[in-house]
């Protein structure tokens, strides 16, 4: 099994009866009411999905982020994990206090010990994270729509609740359970915020050709208008591989975070946290956690040449991809030489519109069952 990120899985959920007793102490504590994307990352921090993190991030560890990509221990870190607030006073240094999810309030999510309060330069963070700080770029908004101050320290996790797809949400050490169970030696994460297509399901099936198994692992969070909902996601996936996947080589699994659109270096993180879940390689395509024109169609495949000590492996899948009538199978320019004319496109925004006219997609492009699945909720997009 690979080891985790930095080489020790955090775990900082606390027992039933550890819990019990934190939320009592919470109710001592200042609260801090914190939206539902940020309570999901201070749970994922606790289960260990952003190892060696146990905490939101700390000053020292945010600067060395921004000015080299590690954490100060020297292990590889591109995007800060960070908790905001809006003024200084908001929260007291050196003290505990209680985080609770705004919108469940009505019970403490987490109690964290505060090691710093610090301004940021939300600009100089941007423009380190996502190379741009045009605010059109729907990360760098997200950036500037932030406080203006940083807190960071560790957390102990009271509340652990699955969310919403439970059945779908096994933690790290969970995961890593069941490839040990299953025998997989080798493990293929496969990133995903789109209901699969046949180019999708060419390269899965492709790659279990050279691995034991395959972790389809939805991104499951706030995302951009015109996105896919969440469950449409995992519903076109759990009909796709009942109908069309050997079930022993593949296991569906959300990773309940927001899309950061920083490209390259969000990539780097993906194959982070899947290396947590007990990964060993990463499919890394074209223009990965891109948005727009702000990424060149490979950086988020070179920037892995700047951390050759990952130890989770990109595997790297090159070209642009589509499906040919003369070679009556997906194929891509750097298999193909057929021409355009007999080329049906994969390309999403097709597909949706297509979708939106109440036009199935060929059954080249896209299995029947999973239209079906679209078809079925009245908005299957993100407003
Ligand atoms: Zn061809």
């Amino acid at each position: 099994m690979i080891a985790p990120h930095g080489g020790r899985l955090v775990d900082q959920v606390l027992s039933p009866e550890q819990s019990a007793e934190a939320a009592r102490h919470a109710a001592s504590l200042p609260p801090l009411h914190i939206n539902h994307d940020l309570a999901r990352d201070a749970q994922n921090l606790a289960r260990g999905v952003f190892s060696p993190l146990a905490g939101f991030i700390g000053q020292p560890d945010f600067e060395s982020v921004m000015n080299a990509d590690r954490l100060t221990s020297g292990v590889a870190w591109t995007i800060p994990i960070m908790l905001d607030v809006p003024s200084a006073d908001t929260v007291n240094p050196e003290g505990e206090i209680a985080l609770f999810d705004e919108t469940r309030p009505e019970q403490p999510l987490a109690v964290m010990q505060v090691e710093q309060v610090w301004r940021w330069d939300k600009l100089a963070a941007a423009e380190h994270v996502f190379g741009t700080t045009d605010s059109s770029h729907p990360g760098v908004a997200g950036f500037l729509a932030r406080g203006d101050y940083l807190v960071g320290g560790p957390l102990e996790l009271i509340d652990n609740d699955r969310g919403p797809y439970a059945d779908y949400n096994l933690f790290p050490a969970e995961t890593r359970q069941v490839f040990e169970d299953r025998g997989w030696k080798t493990i293929v994460a496969f990133q995903t915020r789109n209901v699969p297509h046949a180019g999708h399901e060419d390269l899965q099936k492709t790659v279990l050709g050279l691995a034991d198994g395959l972790l389809i692992q939805p991104i499951i969070g706030k995302k951009k208008s015109g996105d896919f909902r969440d469950e449409v996601i995992l519903q076109a996936y759990q009909v796709l591989i009942d109908k069309y996947f050997n079930p022993q080589r593949v296991f569906l699994n959300i990773l309940p975070t927001e899309m950061r659109y920083a490209g390259p270096k969000e990539a780097i993180m993906h194959a982070i946290m899947r290396k947590n879940y007990g990964c060993t390689h990463i499919i890394i395509g074209r223009d990965h956690a891109g948005v727009g024109n702000f990424y060149g169609e490979e950086d988020a495949i070179d920037i892995f040449e700047r951390f050759p000590d990952l130890d989770i492996q990109p595997i790297v899948i090159r070209g642009d991809f589509w499906y040919c009538r003369t070679c009556a199978r997906v194929a891509s320019d750097r298999t193909c030489p057929h021409g355009e004319a007999e080329q049906i496109s994969f390309s999403g925004s097709l597909i949706r519109k297509g979708i939106l006219e109440g036009q199935a997609p060929p059954a080249e492009i896209m299995r029947p069952e999973v239209y079906d699945v679209i078809r079925s909720f009245e908005q299957p997009f993100v407003d």
